[in-house]
């Protein structure tokens, strides 16, 4: 199965990121927006493990979740990957308790290697994907999308959240786009 950990934000950020993508859709109706309900916080992202191994996996989140606290968080800047003029991937960028997120990523990277995680090398730039480029050089329009979404969300009335739990997901890929499945919520009770 292929699993990914990650946490969520409230319902009431995920309504707002919601209209946002609506607003978006029109400047670049060519991406592949996200869905409201399957807006996410990737923190780290396994890949195909065989099925056995996902017990081992989630008691191995679980201690890690014991041991931190829930985190308070606020969406905030619109920004990109990849080319400025031809984005990739659309985001919306997260403020707040960003030390307590990292050392959440890292325990859980810690956690899983010996089960066969492979740490991510690239820095951790914790975001939210509003939408992706249908093609790897990027979409023009995806900065269109960017400018006219503004520059930020921090100052929006649904902009803090706070995320009490870890997610082990399951991820069920098809052409229609990626359909994410709960396997485990772990509350963040340090
Ligand atoms: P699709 O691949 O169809 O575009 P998706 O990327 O949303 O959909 P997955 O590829 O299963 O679905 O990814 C699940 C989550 O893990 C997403 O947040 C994705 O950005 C992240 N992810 C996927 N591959 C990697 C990777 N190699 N490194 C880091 N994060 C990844
Ligand atoms: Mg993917």
């Amino acid at each position: 199965m292929r699993l990914f950990v990650a946490v969520d934000p409230s319902d009431e950020v995920r309504a707002a990121l919601g209209r946002a993508i609506e607003a978006g859709r029109v400047f670049a109706p060519d991406a592949k927006w996200q869905r409201e309900e399957a807006i996410h916080l990737t923190l780290a992202f396994l890949g195909n493990v065989p099925d056995e191994r996902e017990p081992a996996i989630e008691a191995a989140l679980r201690q890690v979740a014991g041991r931190h606290a829930p985190l308070a968080l606020r969406v905030g800047e619109v920004g990109s990957f990849g080319s400025l003029h031809r984005p990739r991937v659309l985001w919306v960028g997260l403020d707040g308790a960003l030390a307590g997120l990292t050392a959440l990523k890292e325990d859980v990277e810690a956690a899983l290697a010996p089960l066969g995680y492979v740490p991510e090398e690239r820095a951790f730039r914790p975001h939210l994907t509003l939408a992706r480029a249908r093609e790897p050089r990027g979409d023009a329009r995806l900065a269109e999308a960017r400018a006219g979404l503004g520059r930020s969300f921090s100052a929006g009335p649904a902009a803090d959240f706070t995320a009490g739990d870890l997610i082990l997901y399951q991820s069920h890929l098809s052409p229609h786009g990626a359909k994410y499945t709960p396997r485990a919520r772990l509350p963040l009770a340090g």
